[in-house]
């Protein structure tokens, strides 16, 4: 088959049925099939009938708005590809930035104890530990279909010479959770739960992602709220927080830090397209 007209053809599909970036994602389909990069297409005439049968199934799948990620098992997320699919949280590249900025905080630091709440896929919690060498990160999930996607991706993804992520099966909320690490840790993250009960989300969102992933209750901060008295015990004096959270939180995320007490130096920060995105703040001391 001559990959022009397959893949303009598999675009318009995928515009038709409604998918946001029609042609990428034809385009990674294809490479996905063929087991080439992305940019190799351009120069490849024709593809064998039995990957273009391959291609044609997936894009079918696409169109009924499996996500991509799904569909190829893999999902970028800063230096690392993470293995995804059925039952986990696909990583959002907006997440990338709470990363970024906890590795500036932890930069220069020896051996710091880290620890990512809900972690599913793992994307936070290995980032960390491939870019700040010594990290010793534990990453806690309560969804038993997620932990699997954790564990798999903790035992896989990173490097050799990383040291390895502890996965502990816990809830962000639990009052005793990881209660040895009292005080002794340098930096919470999370990507929790926060979207609204009952608001619009994509269908590959809705369809696919985990529901425990998601929802956050009536205003989107019920899990927030719990998971801050665990932060407020894990973290030493100075420790760092730092909480991902929906566009219309920006200033309600921050509210509910400063009003839970034993937090200084609230602060929230935008994403790459200056939407309200995390919430840092300071374990208080004393
Ligand atoms: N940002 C996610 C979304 O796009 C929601 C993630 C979450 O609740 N942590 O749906």
């Amino acid at each position: 088959m001559n990959t022009r007209p397959l893949l303009a053809d598999a675009a318009r599909q995928l515009a038709d049925a409604g998918v946001e970036s029609p042609r990428v994602d034809a385009e990674l389909l294809l490479a996905h099939v063929l087991a080439v990069p992305r940019t190799r297409l351009l120069t490849l005439d024709d593809v064998p009938a039995d990957a273009a049968a391959r291609f044609e199934a997936l894009v079918g799948q696409r169109a009924d708005r499996v996500p991509l990620q799904h569909l190829t098992g893999r999902a970028p997320f800063r230096f690392l590809e993470l293995a995804v699919g059925p039952g986990v949280f696909v990583p959002r590249p907006e997440t990338e930035l709470l990363a970024g900025w906890a590795l500036e905080r932890l930069a220069g630091t020896d051996g710091p104890i880290v620890v990512d709440l809900g972690s599913g896929s793992g994307a936070l919690a290995l980032s960390i530990a491939h870019e700040h060498p010594g990290a010793r990160v534990t990453a806690v999930e309560r969804d038993p279909g997620a932990i699997a996607w954790t564990r798999h991706n903790a035992l896989t993804r990173v490097g050799a010479g990383d040291t390895p992520v502890g996965v502990v099966e816990g809830d962000m909320t639990d009052p005793g959770l990881l209660s040895e690490l009292d005080g002794r840790v340098a930096l919470v993250v999370s990507n929790p739960p926060y979207v609204p009960d009952g608001a619009r989300v994509p269908r590959e969102v809705a369809e696919h992602d985990p529901p425990l992933a998601l929802w956050g209750g009536p205003d989107g901060l019920d899990v927030v709220r719990g998971l801050l008295a665990v932060a407020a015990r894990l973290l030493h004096p100075g420790g760092w927080l730092g909480i991902e959270h929906a566009d219309q939180q920006g200033s309600a995320l921050p509210a509910v830090v400063r009003a839970h007490g034993g937090f200084a130096d609230v602060e929230d920060h935008p994403d790459l397209a200056g939407r309200p995105r995390f919430t840092t703040a300071r374990r208080a001391a004393g």
